[in-house]
């Protein structure tokens, strides 16, 4: 607080241009929506308050219409069909939907402060032309009348799901599109990332009675409804009942609806209290233990990642898998006890990454997912310690394996636009894991858990970027970290540090390192053959700093990244050394493992050879002779 007040004295004017750069749109729905279970079609109301925080003039608006991708020749059913490896779950479906099967989302009439507005749908965007231009600061309300039919479900949401749960109900009403200081984001939908405006819901849902409904948000008349949030039995229930919920702070409502629901509430001390919705049977016995497991892992998340703010999170039996959404998510529920807990913490740190630091996903997925998986991974470990050693492990497997390929595409490309399904899921949730996990071998451990809890405080309820993110680990570390996302994040060069050459003689060694790509700190490890382990760290230049390190670690001086080489010079005799050992913490995703290590051979005339890295030569002709003998 007393640095933040000097600067306010000496900088006045700019400090408080610079916090109030930041801003977000507001936007709150009320919506009333009339369900027929008969036709899969609800009628829908929604009053829409709009506050445009921007300092720009907006003339037009658009929505997201979800649903409408759920059509034979919609984007999102082309996509499908000629991507090379598409989503076994979409595949060709939509392309056999029929009329009463597809997804349909009409508007009906659309009001702009009463008056009546023109529009026009293009598939799933709805194109909104303004009577008024909406001012900076300007709140304006829109009404909307419109009709849905519910898809077959597909991907996500719709009807019928394969484990048969009547309604998944995630993106299905008209969502007005996020404006942000780079302008709308009216992406057409098909099928990936999300990204929505700030507000509060306040949704009622006129749905047959026998039905019992989960949802987003706080239930704001239980004792009306009975169904396990209040422990009433109703009296001559009527045909519908009314179910009204609210949501704040959010950026998103779903809702998922089934007449055999099982609804139990495990209740949790230190909060949120568990809503688990789920069709009891043997294929679901183990959600009778999820409770203690979610407790467990919230109170880990709470203590690591920053405190959960809502009363409540819901497990929803619905969907295709997995899916996030604010206080919810939908699973599918015929699992083992570990892919249950697995999905469901999964899922669950969604509110942290996707609920409370609502980047844009399809810009930042890796934001999202991979920083989800990356605590998730650390959970995991903590309710499994048995089945995980290293908990990031598979992560920079999956990287790795993309990154030696000619697969990989950069993560920043926007997520509808990578080529292939593999390169999407690899960047966003498994690089998007090493690129975190990475950043603990360049700032450490400590300052890594510091700058999440920072990073959430700081950002939760917004819109972070990846500078954002960045931002706060170089305030926590004093590190520059420019380099290390240019490179990462920007483009596909990889890390392949090596030991190229060792030359000996009576006064010392000389090892000659070789960088790859990318730069990085480097650490190694000189084993003596009478056992000392003597560690050695060097920072790369663009640092301009260096991490806290272990007592008995010597700094080297720094690594210029133009140089392809660095050279150590140490006092033992090659005779003396046993072994040299690169990248000792692990934690970083060097591409060619072999080149990281050398045993020194015995019987060796240092006097007339040096030894050189071979590995090229080894690859071709695929002998395994790492390091070959060269006459000095
Ligand atoms: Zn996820």
């Amino acid at each position: 607080m007393k640095r933040c007040f000097s600067i306010l004295i000496c900088f006045g004017l700019s400090f408080v241009s610079y916090s109030q750069s930041y801003w977000q749109q507001e936007a709150h729905y009320q919506m009333d929506i009339d369900f027929n279970t008969k036709n899969h079609q609800f009628d829908g109301l929604q009053e829409l308050t709009f506050i445009n925080h921007s300092p720009d003039t907006l003339n037009k608006v658009f929505y997201h219409l979800y649903f409408n991708a759920f059509q034979p020749g919609s984007m999102m059913d082309v996509r499908s069909r000629t991507i090379v490896d598409p989503d076994r779950r979409v595949g060709d479906r939509i392309s056999k939907l029929s009329q009463s099967e597809m997804g349909i989302q009409q508007v009906l009439s659309l009001k702009q402060n009463k008056l009546e507005l023109d529009f026009n749908i293009e598939g799933t965007i709805l194109n909104v032309n303004l009577n008024e231009p909406i001012f900076p600061g300007d709140t304006v309300q829109f009404d909307m009348e419109f009709k849905t039919q519910v898809p077959l479900q597909i991907r996500r949401s719709g009807r019928m799901n394969k484990e048969g749960i009547d309604y998944s109900m995630s993106q299905w009403y008209p969502k007005l599109c996020e404006y942000d200081k780079d302008g709308w984001h009216a992406n057409p939908y098909v099928g990936r990332e999300f990204y929505g405006i700030w507000g509060s819901f306040d949704v009622r849902i006129h749905m047959d009675a026998n039905y019992t409904i989960a949802a987003t948000g706080i239930l704001q008349n239980p004792d009306e409804i009975g169904h396990g949030y209040a422990d009433i039995d109703l009296q001559n229930p009527p045909e519908k009942l009314t179910w009204k919920f609210k949501a704040e702070n959010v950026h998103d409502f779903v809702w998922a609806a089934d007449p055999d629901y099982t609804h139990e509430i495990v209740i949790n001390e230190n909060g949120p209290n568990f809503h688990l919705f789920y069709q009891k049977g043997e294929k679901t016995k183990h959600w009778e233990d999820l409770g203690e497991y979610m407790i467990k892992t919230f109170k880990y998340a709470d203590e690591h990642f920053g405190k959960y703010p809502y009363p409540h999170y819901s497990i929803i039996q619905g969907g295709d898998g997995g899916m996030e959404y604010p206080m919810a998510t939908l699973i599918t529920g015929h699992r083992s006890l570990k892919s249950l807990v697995g999905v469901s913490v999964h899922e669950a740190m969604h509110s942290w990454y996707q609920g409370l630091l609502a980047s844009n996903e399809a810009l930042f997925a890796w934001m999202d997912e991979g920083f989800t998986c990356y605590a998730s991974n650390r959970i995991e470990k903590e309710l499994f310690p048995e089945d995980f050693s290293d908990p990031h492990a598979g992560s920079f497997k999956g990287y790795k394996r993309i990154a030696t390929s000619d697969y990989e595409e950069p993560l920043c490309t926007h997520a509808d636009h990578f080529d292939t399904n593999w390169a999407y899921g690899t960047a966003s949730y498994s690089k998007g894991v090493v690129i975190l996990d990475q950043l603990s071998h360049i700032v450490g451990q400590k300052v890594i858990d510091k700058s999440l809890k920072r990073y959430f405080d700081e950002w939760a309820y917004k819109h972070p970027n990846a500078s954002d993110f960045k931002r706060i680990v170089e305030k926590e570390s004093g590190i520059e970290l420019d380099w290390y996302f240019e490179y990462f994040v920007n483009t596909t060069k990889t890390i392949d540090y090596s030991i190229y050459e060792i030359i000996g003689d009576e006064k010392g060694t000389q090892i000659l390192l070789k960088k790859g790509e990318m730069p990085m700190p480097v650490e190694f490890n000189i084993v003596l053959q009478n056992g000392t382990v003597s560690k050695y760290y060097i920072p790369t230049v663009l640092m301009r700093g260096e991490k806290e390190v272990e007592l008995n670690t010597k700094i080297l001086s720094d690594w210029a990244w133009t140089n392809p080489y660095y050279s150590i010079r140490l006092d033992q005799a090659p005779s003396e050394i046993k072994k040299i050992q690169l990248h000792t913490t692990g934690h970083i995703a060097d591409i060619e493992p072999l080149n990281d290590r050398v045993k020194m051979p015995d019987n060796w005339d240092w006097n007339k050879y040096k030894l050189r890295l071979n590995l090229l030569e080894k690859k071709k002709k695929g002998t395994i002779k790492k390091f070959v003998k060269i006459k000095k």
